[in-house]
């Protein structure tokens, strides 16, 4: 798996869906949720603790929408990584727009200090191949995005939230990672799994790796993938 998780949760489970990988002493989150940000602190306490005594010299944080499940742990992570760990903080936005709501969440909200953290546009990161635009809820349309990421020069294609698969089709072949968001329950706002499985099965017997994350109930949904190649994200349990 190109990309490890503090949680695979949706918005009302315990553990909140988040990614991420390291590259070199960078690290690099897609979305973080408040119940992310204790294992981050633990992660990056080994690190430094580690051989090298270094922890991560630089935190990148891909935003897919800015529901609070995704960007709850966002503003935490500045002030502790300002504060505490004197860690420079890049925001990646998939639009202006996107861009401009986090500042103010950043800024007005939550007081983030002057130079605590800066947003460049999420295509200007080397690990961020493709924005794909996505629709997830109506009151976010416009909003939402799923990204094509090169990570150590494999592909990775992670949906976020959405309620179609169609945007991401095109970018999957079989050298590719597919991070997809699965619901137990058929919400009209997520990917619901008995629609979804035919997809997924076609996607894996083309020789992609298909991955289901932001998981609502997972006795259902494994019970779904049943003797599939399909399978569930791991999450990092602080070790
Ligand atoms: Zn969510
Ligand atoms: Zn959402």
């Amino acid at each position: 798996m190109l990309l490890e998780f503090f949680g695979r949760g949706s918005a009302f489970t315990d553990e909140h869906n988040s990614a991420f990988f390291t590259d070199g002493s960078d690290l690099v989150l897609i979305d973080h949720s408040l119940p992310a940000f204790n294992r981050l602190r633990r992660r990056h306490e080994l690190a430094c603790a580690d051989a090298a005594g270094q922890g991560f010299k630089h935190i990148y944080i891909i935003v897919t929408h800015t529901h609070s499940d995704h960007i709850g742990g966002i503003p935490l992570l500045i002030h502790y990584a300002y504060y505490v760990w004197h860690t420079p903080v890049t925001i990646a936005a998939a639009s202006e727009e996107v861009g401009g709501l986090l500042r103010i969440l950043f800024d007005k909200i939550e007081g983030c200090e002057d130079g605590s953290y800066e947003i460049v546009p999420a295509d200007t990161l080397k690990w961020v191949n493709k924005v794909i635009p996505t629709r997830h809820t109506p009151a976010l349309d416009g909003k939402c995005f799923g990204y094509l990421l090169n990570i150590g020069g494999k592909k990775a294609v992670y949906t976020g939230d959405t309620r179609t698969l169609e945007p991401f089709l095109p970018y999957i072949d079989g050298d590719t990672e597919l991070y997809c968001e699965a619901a137990a329950f058929n919400s009209g706002v997520h990917l619901f799994i008995d629609d979804i499985i035919p997809t997924l099965k076609e996607i894996a017997a083309g020789g992609a790796k298909v991955y289901l994350m932001h998981l609502d109930n997972e006795e259902a949904i494994l019970k779904a993938i049943d003797g599939t190649d399909i399978s569930f994200v791991t999450v990092y349990d602080g070790s």
